[in-house]
């Protein structure tokens, strides 16, 4: 990339699940770190994935990232000094996330950001289609359809083995639900 030099930028790494974009957000923020730049990572509390204080892809790389319970947290808990912000499962974060990374951006910072672009459905996801319009730099990933082999871009959600339906809640108590990455003709809503 050939890099901005006079002020901060947005950038989001985008796509569906397993498409490698925690993978992505961690080989820029390693870079970073050789740079010697000052970073702070931030990811929603509601994701515990994996692990309470990191950032961790699905093939087991990690990074140091702090849970927030708000957008305006990042602001209030980061340093004086900080150069790079990364902020994880960015889709997940309320339309309040898009000033704050505007305001980063403003004031010198890159903001590295990675988040989901659709929901299950197929439908763009919260703030990330707003952000992807208002980034300097955008990268949609694919992921390997689990069912056909062909560039992944949607994520399926199966419920006890079945589709999701459009209307299903997004948090299922109880039930066995897995998500894969599936291709646009192999994804599926259920009716
Ligand atoms: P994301 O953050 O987009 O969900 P990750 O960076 O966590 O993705 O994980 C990407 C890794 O997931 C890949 O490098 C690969 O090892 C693994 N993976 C598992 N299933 C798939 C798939 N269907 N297509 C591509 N990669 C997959
Ligand atoms: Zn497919």
């Amino acid at each position: 990339m050939y890099e901005i030099s006079n002020s901060g930028w947005i950038e989001i790494i985008t796509g569906p699940m397993y498409c490698g974009k925690s993978e992505e957000l961690i080989r820029r923020l390693r870079r970073v770190s050789f740079a010697d730049q000052q970073i702070r990572v931030f990811k929603p509390a509601l994701d515990n994935r994996f692990s309470e204080g990191n950032l961790v892809s699905h093939n087991g790389a990690s990074f140091e990232a702090v849970p927030v319970d708000h957008p305006g947290e990042i602001v209030s808990r980061l340093d004086k000094g900080v150069e790079v912000v990364g902020i994880d499962e960015i889709q997940f974060f309320p339309g309040e996330i898009i000033e704050i990374c505007e305001k980063l951006a403003g004031q010198d910072t890159r903001v590295i950001t990675a988040g989901l672009d659709r929901d299950f459905r197929g439908e763009p996801f919260g703030p990330v289609p707003e952000l992807m319009a208002r980034a300097e730099y955008v990268d949609k990933l694919h992921a390997i359809c689990v069912q056909c082999g062909e560039p992944a871009s949607r994520t399926q959600r199966l419920i006890d083995g079945e589709p999701a339906r459009y209307d299903d809640p997004v948090i299922m108590v109880g039930a066995d639900e897995v998500y894969e990455a599936r291709c646009r003709s192999c994804h599926e809503v259920g009716g």
